[in-house]
Order: C-alpha cells, then structure tokens, then sequence
C-alpha cells in the first residue's frame, strides 16, 4: 500500500533522513520507534505529502506522490492523520469537527455526515459528545475524537503521530484501545509511538530509525530481545 524508495529529507542543511527504504503492506501495523529529532514525524510527513521530498520516490496504492502530476489532495484524503496535539478545531463542536471535511471536501450530505459522525463517535466511546467543544474534553477524549474525525474521511491508511505522548497516563489506554481496535478491524497503520506494551501486541513489524536511517526492521519483540545495532541497545534500554 505504501512504498518508500530512496527517500531523502534536507531542510537546508540538515540531513533528516538519509535513504529510507520501506514498504507496508495493506492491513499491516507498523509501529516507528527512534530518539528525539530522529526524522520520524518528517517520515510520516513525507507519507501524506505534508513534506516535499527531497530525493526518492514515495508509493501510496501504486501512484508516485512525488511525481508533480499527481493529485496530492486526492491521495491526502485517502490517508488518515493524528498528531501528538490533537489539532481539533476550537471554535467547532464535536460533531462539527467530525463532519467538517466530509461536507466540504467529499460534498457529502449534512444529514449523511452526521449520520457517519455519530456512529464513528459511538466506535470511539464518545456517544452523546457531539455538542460539547474541545476544551470542555479531557485529552484522552479529544485524541478519540480526532480519529473519529479522521476516520470519517473513510480513509484506507492511518498515520499516528505520538498520539498519546501528550495524555496523562490514565488516558493513554482509551486511546491506545480505539487504535487496537481499529487494528483489529484490518486499518493499514504507521504509527509512531514510543508505548512498547501497544507496539508488542499490535504492532505486525517495528522499524527503529536513528538520524534518519533505519536500524532495525522486524517483529516487535524480536527487535526488543535481540536488536542487532548498539544504538538501539542504548535507546531501548533507556525507555524499557
Ligand atoms: P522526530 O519526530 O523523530 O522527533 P522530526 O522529524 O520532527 O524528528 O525532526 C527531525 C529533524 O528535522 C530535527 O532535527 C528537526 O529539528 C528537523 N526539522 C523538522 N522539521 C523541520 C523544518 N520544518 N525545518 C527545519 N528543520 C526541521
Ligand atoms: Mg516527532
């Protein structure tokens, strides 16, 4: 479903990731493990188009999202994205953030829209939220609202940002839950996460990447017993 190919990243003159090969396989979990400024988010990035390329070629179901002639909204759609932050919109209710972009940018129906809203609230465990505002959520809540939301673009992948690096640690499992879940059901995922319990249990294959390389490819508790780089040696025995 998604394939990477050779895929460089500067900013100026930093060398965010250099050469990453990768692909995912439709229905796969792959859970994105790596230190601080490693080039993760820029990875996810380059995957929904957020970040240009610098070098290489990136496959999403086949069409070149590096190629300037391709559609890159039309791709964006079909690919799911949840931030460490929520990214809600303050000024929209619950359900109003979850209909936005059906409505607007697929022309469905508000009746339809609200129809999926609800029940992609109800998935999420937030039945009866729809009228509430985002402040009056606690994190937990609004990071299941934000799936919620990105689900109802009915998307075939599903990118995850350290979605639950910012929840108190009481809230991280209603999250994780939805995304297993999910998993569950046969989403395609990438997600970046640094919840070793989720990554062993969900996750179909683990990648560690280090300065913008990948170090390590393979099941996840393969690479937790028997890492091959000292680099992830050192990283996993300061974060188990
Ligand atoms: P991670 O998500 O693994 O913490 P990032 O992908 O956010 O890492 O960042 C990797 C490196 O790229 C960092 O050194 C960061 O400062 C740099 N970087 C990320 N985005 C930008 C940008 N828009 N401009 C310049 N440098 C950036
Ligand atoms: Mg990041």
């Amino acid at each position: 479903m998604i394939e990477m190919v050779n895929i460089h990243k500067k900013f100026k003159e930093a060398h965010v990731l250099k050469g990453v090969d990768l692909k995912v396989a439709k229905g796969e979990v792959l859970v994105i493990v790596g230190p601080s400024g490693s080039g993760k988010s820029t990875l996810l990035r380059c995957i929904n188009g957020l970040e240009k390329t610098t070098e290489g070629h990136i496959f999403f179901e086949g069409d070149d999202i590096t190629d300037k002639k391709v559609n890159i909204n039309k791709i964006r759609q079909k690919i799911g994205m949840v931030f460490q932050q929520f990214n809600l919109f303050p000024h929209l209710t619950v359900l109003d953030n979850i209909t936005f972009a059906p409505r607007k940018v697929l022309n469905v129906s508000k009746k339809e829209a609200e129809e999926l809203a609800r029940e992609l609230l109800k998935k999420v465990g937030l039945e009866g939220k729809e009228n509430q505002y985002p402040i009056q959520l606690s994190g937990g809540q609004q990071q299941r609202v934000a799936i919620a939301r990105a689900l109802a673009m009915k998307p075939d992948a599903m990118l995850f940002d350290e979605p639950t690096s910012a929840l108190d640690p009481e809230l991280v499992k209603e999250v994780l839950d939805v995304m297993k879940q999910l998993a569950y059901e046969g989403m395609t995922m990438v997600v970046v996460t640094h919840e070793m319990g989720f990554a062993k249990e969900v996750g179909d294959r683990l990648i560690f990447i280090d300065d913008g390389q990948i170090l390590e490819d393979g099941n996840p508790s393969d690479v937790f017993s028997n890492p091959k780089n000292e680099r992830t040696k050192n990283f996993f025995g300061k974060i188990l």
